[in-house]
């Protein structure tokens, strides 16, 4: 079963489907009200694939993380439109209280620094055997027991006696190796890594990567794996899906889109990022910013960026475009599939 980006489509009760994101909207608050960063924006991960989301800083990607684990409300952001399901469960009006027993067992988060999950002033092995005994009633010696193999199983060495350290104690890539036994430790059904290599230099993320797709292919959890970064995107998402200011703007199969993007926004990514095979080769960036919350343009917002960028293109919001094969993109010239 691939996993699906879906512009509008029923709802999906079908607990293979690990997490179901409709029309979602967020609004975060300004100094004049709230605003929309994330505008109805539409996907689905069915247990044990990768869904990349990736856009520039600003696009909404770590606040529509944010919502599906319950702490929009930490950034006093809040959902404004659409639906969530995780497993089946309709969780969009869930507060907090209702999010404690989900977290850890249905859905878990990874950090960009993973001492957002660890405590500090406890050892790492007893966090993950408290994780342990709360969610799935352990004793004490099986918890600890638990908490060791699961170190064991993200290739910490010396698991047992690491599992006495500190965080504090630990490399930033153990820490990382740490933060991951955390968040699968209970068997969620979607693990939500947000940047979670972006801190680490390139062998120990290498290790970061394949480590994520190891635990996924043997724990069957669905993964959504945030990232600016399309290089790392493509080395372990199943399919990807591009943010732009609040909108996904073309979605598919990874290598799909990597060998034929048709949006003019990942096309500029694209060439944006660095040609092994062409060292010398300049980078081109993509000239301006993503817009700001308070002055999204009308229309596509690409359009103050896109070289192809007309007067229709200025007037409502292009929506996704069947291009065949599970790929689509948001633009109006793009080749659009007959199926
Ligand atoms: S709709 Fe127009 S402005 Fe937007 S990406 Fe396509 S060509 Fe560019």
């Amino acid at each position: 079963m691939r996993t699906l980006v879906k512009p509008s489509s029923k709802l999906a009760k079908n607990t293979s489907v690990a997490v179901s994101v409709d029309g979602l909207s967020i609004d975060v608050p300004g100094p004049t009200g709230f605003r929309r960063v994330v505008d109805a924006i539409s996907f689905e991960i069915p247990k044990g694939r990768v869904l990349g989301l990736v856009g520039e800083s600003g696009s909404g990607k770590s606040l529509t993380g944010m919502a599906l684990n319950g702490l929009l409300p930490m950034s006093g952001a809040r959902i404004s439109g659409g639906r969530v399901h995780l497993s089946g469960r309709d969780v969009t009006a869930y507060r907090d209280r209702d999010w404690r027993p989900l977290r850890g067992q249905v859905v878990s988060m990874v950090f960009q620094d993973p001492l957002m999950s660890l405590n500090p002033v406890h050892r790492v092995g007893r966090q993950i055997a408290e994780a342990l005994r709360v969610h799935k009633g352990l004793g004490r010696t099986a918890a600890w027991d638990g908490a060791v193999a699961m170190l064991d199983a993200v290739g910490v060495p010396e698991a047992a006696a690491r599992a006495r350290f500190f965080p504090h104690q630990l490399s930033g890539g153990m820490r990382q190796r740490v933060g991951i036994a955390m968040a699968l430790a209970c068997g969620p059904d979607l693990l939500i890594a947000d940047e979670p290599t972006t801190a680490l230099d390139v062998t120990i993320q290498a290790q970061i990567l394949e480590l994520i797709d190891r635990m996924r292919r043997e724990t069957g959890a669905a993964v959504l794996f945030i990232s600016h970064d399309l290089s790392v995107v493509s080395q372990v998402a199943d399919e990807v899906a591009v943010i732009y200011a609040g909108r996904i703007v073309e979605s598919g199969p990874t290598a799909t889109v990597f060998a034929a993007p048709e949006h003019p926004y990942t096309i500029g990514l694209l060439g944006s990022m660095p040609d092994l095979s062409l060292p010398d080769a300049p980078l081109v960036a993509i000239p301006g910013a993503v817009p700001h919350a308070d002055a999204m343009p009308d229309g596509c917002r690409f359009a103050p960026r896109c070289p192809y960028a007309t007067k229709e293109c200025r007037v409502g919001r292009p929506l996704m475009r069947n291009l065949g094969g599970g790929h689509a993109a948001a633009c109006l010239y793009v080749p659009v599939s007959p199926s």
